[in-house]
């Protein structure tokens, strides 16, 4: 399999694999508690707050398409995983505000682009910034503003920083993208 192909690969599976995800978990999660909303309402609008279900999980495995490549390119094995709008986090990290804020960047980042956008970017800026999860410019986003949340800076609009970063994406956003 050449790089365009493993690319391929994983842009076709790992779409399949965030839908079928999202679908799975997204009727056992919550809504956000009061407690997460209000501390996370001076970053946040209401429609993503409202749009977001936390579903608690024992691991995050990773995508089973791994196994028809030779190696493992990024590594699931962490605590929070955003599908669209859903967030899936390891139950060890129920009370995790921080690590709540870092995957409601992504849900605002899969509300901006929709899902085939979003993943097709995710996995092409892994592929183009030396395969390292660290690297792709969602996650640097992210962390980034993560950090500052961490930090008790001042509010900022969440919306606005992705947004820019995407407006020449934005075109391809699609309203009706179905899940
Ligand atoms: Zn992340």
């Amino acid at each position: 399999m050449n790089e365009t192909e493993l690319l391929d690969v994983f842009i076709q599976e790992g779409t399949a694999w965030v839908r079928q995800l999202r679908n799975d978990h997204r009727p056992r999660g919550r809504p956000l508690s009061t407690d997460e909303w209000t501390a996370l309402a001076a970053y946040f609008s209401p429609h993503i707050l409202e749009k977001t279900r936390l579903d608690f999980v024992p691991r995050i495995e990773n995508p089973p398409f791994y196994q028809q490549v030779s190696f493992t390119p990024l590594d699931f094995t962490q605590w929070g995983l955003t599908v669209h709008d859903t967030v899936l986090i390891v139950e060890s990290h129920t009370s995790n505000l921080s690590l709540l804020f870092h995957e409601l960047v992504h849900v605002v980042q899969y509300d901006i682009l929709g899902i085939d956008e979003c993943i097709k970017q995710y996995v092409t800026g892994w592929a183009m910034n030396g395969k390292m999860y660290e690297q792709i410019p969602a996650e640097q986003e992210a962390r980034a503003m993560q950090a500052q949340f961490e930090g008790g800076s001042t509010p900022f609009q969440v919306v606005a920083i992705v947004g820019a970063r995407l407006k020449g994406s934005i075109k391809s956003y699609n309203a009706t993208d179905p899940c």
